[in-house]
């Protein structure tokens, strides 16, 4: 598929995995929306993307208020005039507790981030894609969508429920050309797994740092999920732990 000007939007962009797959698009040639709450960062990642020769702007967003995600599709398609590619990527695993050591408000946020602004990101997305004829949207998944580990209920929990709108998703639109699909990317060198390591709770905690894999490899996966080649995946997580996923991807083996 030929990204040059496509319109993309990727949520939690001012690091890690959305910010290599907002890099990674506008070296593509597509027009890419930078959110996320750290208004400065994505500013600053915009403008050197710019300075490039990319077509990047910066939205102020946070996805757990649907009015902040409903302003962000309507600057896109304000700008631009339609919405190719959804990332729903901005995602929390802080803090990291037992059950019972956890706290309800803070339990609570990790909902209203990890999957409202999941839900958010379609309920606005979908009515653009429709109505233009088709697009595309990438959950963020998680291998602890279907399993269980110690301290991350609320991640385990909200991966799980993310799982299922993808599967919804697919169910409700993939007939009026709306590719829904998640991705489950392993486990990736962010500031996510440093905050995973720093709880010492569970065995991923105990990983060497060199069995991350990349960011800039997820941004690969997602461009590669945007295009036809991927369409057998819609309406599931497409796992890049195995060497089969990973050799569909374009990406190397483990
Ligand atoms: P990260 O480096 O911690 O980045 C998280 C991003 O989410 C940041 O850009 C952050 O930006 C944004 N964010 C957090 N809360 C937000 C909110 N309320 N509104 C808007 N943006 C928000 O994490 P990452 O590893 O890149 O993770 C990205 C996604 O991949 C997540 O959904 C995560 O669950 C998933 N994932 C990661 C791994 C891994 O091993 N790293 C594995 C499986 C799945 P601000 O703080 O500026 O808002």
């Amino acid at each position: 598929m030929d990204f040059k000007d496509r319109v993309v939007v990727i949520t939690g962009a001012s690091r890690g995995i959305g910010e290599a797959t907002a890099t990674h698009f506008a070296t593509l040639g597509a027009q890419v929306f930078l959110a996320a709450r750290s208004a400065d960062r994505i500013g600053e990642i915009a403008t050197a993307l710019r300075e490039q020769g990319a077509s990047a702007h910066a939205v102020a967003c946070d996805v757990s208020d649907p009015a902040q995600v409903l302003r962000l599709v309507s600057e896109a398609t304000g700008k631009t005039g339609r919405l190719d590619l959804l990332v729903n990527n901005a995602g929390l695993i802080d803090p990291i507790a037992l059950l019972a050591d956890s706290e309800p408000q803070e339990w609570a946020r990790i909902v209203d981030v990890n999957l409202k602004g999941v839900y958010y990101g379609l309920r606005y997305a979908i009515p653009v894609m429709v109505a233009q004829g088709g697009g595309t949207i990438v959950n963020l998944s998680s291998g602890a969508a279907t399993s269980a580990l110690e301290g991350w209920s609320h991640y385990c929990a909200t991966k799980a429920a993310v799982m299922s709108l993808t599967r919804v998703a697919d169910r409700e639109y993939r007939s009026k050309g709306v590719r829904v699909v998640g991705l489950s990317p392993g486990t990736v060198a962010t500031r996510m797994q440093e905050q995973i390591r720093a709880s010492g709770i569970n065995p991923v905690s105990q990983l060497d740092w060199s069995a991350h894999i990349p960011a800039e490899w997820v941004a690969n996966a997602i461009a590669w999920l945007a295009t036809e080649e991927a369409d057998s995946h819609l309406g599931s997580d497409f796992s890049l732990k195995s060497n089969e996923g990973r050799r569909a991807a374009g990406l190397p083996e483990v």
